[in-house]
């Protein structure tokens, strides 16, 4: 069963200025939906076409390269999106305890969050994630996920140039900056942790 690119959780100009609509019309339309349909391709009339994504993504990694980096970069868009919103909500009371812990405040978090999106060396993904009862920001390379890890991921940016090239040319800081400080979706990373278990592409 091919897989459907997710409708965008918001209007196109939910998350300006740090996310453009036009950044929107290329990030998800284009980049997104060519991972989307690479990965459908690779798996049409295999064993692989009956997984959920997130079996895929397993299965793939460390077996079949270019699956993999579809089938993870698909997942990891769509969680993105997820993890940014118009209306960012509020850590709920666990979350807000368990950021006091590993890092002593949620402003504390946010800048840690924009010095690794900053510091991470060229293309990849900046998490918030959860193992074992503990917070912890990871960094996985190129098109690499938590998705079929131990972690249970509760947020992620994109520091792919193409996430913010349109609007902040080459200044990374800015877009991190703008992201972590208005658009991050703390309703989502709240039901991430809530749940336990790692969040699912929609079948
Ligand atoms: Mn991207």
């Amino acid at each position: 069963m091919a897989f459907k690119l997710i409708d965008l959780p918001y209007d196109d100009t939910a998350l300006e200025p740090a996310v453009s609509a036009n950044t929107l019309s290329f990030h998800y339309g284009k980049h997104h939906q060519a991972y989307i349909d690479k990965m459908n391709a690779a798996i049409d009339g295999t064993d692989h076409a009956d997984k959920s994504m997130e079996e895929v993504v397993a299965a793939a990694r460390g077996s079949n390269q270019g699956l993999f980096n579809n089938a993870a970069q698909s997942w990891n868009h769509a969680f993105y999106w997820h993890s940014m919103s118009g209306e960012t909500g509020t850590p709920s009371d666990e979350l807000t305890s368990m950021i006091n812990d590993a890092f002593g405040s949620v402003d504390e978090l946010k800048q840690q969050l924009k010095d690794r999106g900053a510091g991470h060396f060229a293309s990849g993904w900046v998490w918030l994630a959860e193992k074992g009862g503990k917070l912890s920001i990871e960094e996985t390379h190129d098109g690499d996920t938590l998705a079929d890890s131990d972690f249970n991921p509760l947020l992620t940016i994109d520091v792919w140039e193409h996430a913010y090239y349109l609007d902040h040319q080459n200044k990374r800081p800015d877009y991190l900056d703008a992201v972590v400080e208005k658009k991050l979706n703390w309703s989502f990373a709240s039901e991430n942790l809530a749940r336990g278990t790692t969040w699912t592409y929609p079948s």
